[in-house]
């Protein structure tokens, strides 16, 4: 029986969608194209998400490694933390389950400095009961440290305990370790999936 429910933020509770962030800032989709992964699949972006650089340091090395770019570089950093907007309708469903009496947790990859600014704009942090988020970890998916660290610490029983991730690959560790998993797909229906592990909302 399930008793506790782990969300990740990015895409699942919050909204992570650069591409269509930044055409907001510039008509040049080819450019956007190969900004987007140049910056997100970077070392030096997960290096933000592990905790062991900062922000600035991050500005600095990228404009280092693209000078001509870095007034586009200067507006992204200045700007790229109002994408990280509620999706209101698993907020709802966050409520309901805990509602209902499920412990609810966050597992998720997260740079310090992003996770601060969302703690302080929106009041969602005060419906889980444990999180733990990358950055303050030194820790990232689809490391197994990371699911042991939620599971030791919060002593969650992995049977007992359902994953909710956008990316498949980080659902995978959760498995292993005993835990069910949904893969949160832009094209699923959470509630629907939810109830199949007959949490009833
Ligand atoms: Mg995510």
């Amino acid at each position: 029986m399930i008793k506790n429910i782990i969300f990740d933020l990015g895409n699942v509770l919050l909204k992570f969608q650069p591409s269509e962030f930044l055409l907001r800032f510039t008509n040049d989709v080819e450019y956007i194209d190969q900004f987007v992964p140049k910056i997100f699949s970077s070392t030096v972006w997960m290096e933000l998400d592990r905790g062991t650089i900062s922000i600035e340091d991050a500005k600095n090395d990228f404009i280092s490694q693209y000078p001509k770019e870095e007034d586009f570089l200067t507006l992204f950093f200045n700007l790229w933390m109002e994408m990280l907007t509620p999706i209101d309708k698993n907020i709802e469903i966050l409520k309901d389950v805990r509602a209902l009496g499920y412990k609810t947790y966050i597992l998720s990859n997260y740079i310090k400095e992003a996770y601060t600014y969302i703690e302080k704009k929106y009041n969602i942090f005060t419906l889980f009961d444990g999180q733990i988020i990358s950055g303050f970890e030194k820790t990232i998916k689809p490391e197994k440290a990371i699911y042991l660290e939620l599971l030791n610490r919060f002593c969650l029983i992995p049977e007992e305990s359902l994953f909710i991730d956008d990316v498949l690959f980080y659902l995978k560790p959760a498995k292993k370790l005993g835990m069910k998993t949904i893969w949160n797909k832009p094209e699923t229906d959470l509630r629907e999936e939810l109830r199949k592990f007959d949490i009833l909302i």
